[in-house]
């Protein structure tokens, strides 16, 4: 059984690991740099990226974090959770740390003021059974994203038609909206099976996280 950690600093991190149960995964809580070694993956949830940033450091678990991410342990974020594996911020505070990863510059609340949240079906790359319902909620997008990134998703259609909001690299997965927040499991579904494939030490699952 892959063992799934959720970083549960702040933000919504019960949602995820009910989604992580119900797809076979062990979940549990990540706190401290002890419990981030004995799991297998992790997700990082949505939330106020900047606190979890900040907690992140003050609990000893930044360096950890990038030094987990540089040894090619998968990792889901979702919103907030994104911006964590970003690279590069657009519309951050100046001194607003990373674990990054992810080799994409992502701006944060890039949907704007007026649509603080708005819901869309999406299409994603590798996900059989037609389009996601996703859910937004002050969102951030990808705005540049480098050769090695996979483009799983994109709006299709309004101001915000073409933007990237699912991707990955490698064992890195990042999307900018809430699969948590709806019944469809089959993001973390995904997730699990990039974990399942490490676990297995399957060529190329192990290949991506470091390459830029
Ligand atoms: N706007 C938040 C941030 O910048 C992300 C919002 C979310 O995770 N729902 O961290």
């Amino acid at each position: 059984t892959p063992h799934v950690g959720v970083l549960a600093l702040q933000g919504d991190v019960r949602e995820h690991l009910a989604a992580l149960q119900a797809q076979g995964a062990e979940a549990t809580t990540v706190r401290r740099p002890e419990e981030l070694e004995a799991v297998d993956g992790l997700v990082l949830p949505g939330g106020e990226s900047t606190t979890i940033a900040k907690l992140a450091d003050r609990f000893g678990l930044l360096d950890p974090l990038r030094k987990a991410v540089a040894n090619g342990l998968p990792v889901y974020g979702s919103c907030a959770g994104m911006i964590l594996l970003a690279d590069r911020l657009l519309d951050a505070p100046p001194d607003q740390e990373t674990i990054g990863g992810l080799d994409v510059t992502v701006r944060r609340n890039a949907f704007g003021r007026q649509v603080d949240s708005f819901e869309a079906d999406l299409s994603l790359e590798g996900l059989d059974g037609g389009p996601v319902h996703a859910v937004f909620i002050r969102a951030p997008w990808v705005e540049e994203a480098g050769e090695a990134v996979q483009v799983l998703g994109r709006v299709v259609g309004g101001p915000a038609d073409g933007r990237i909001v699912a991707v990955r690299q490698g064992n890195l997965v990042a999307t900018s909206f809430h699969p948590e927040l709806t019944g469809d499991r089959r993001v973390h579904a995904l997730f699990v099976d990039v974990v399942r494939a490490h676990l297995a030490g399957e060529a190329g699952a192990d290949a991506g996280n470091e390459e830029v």
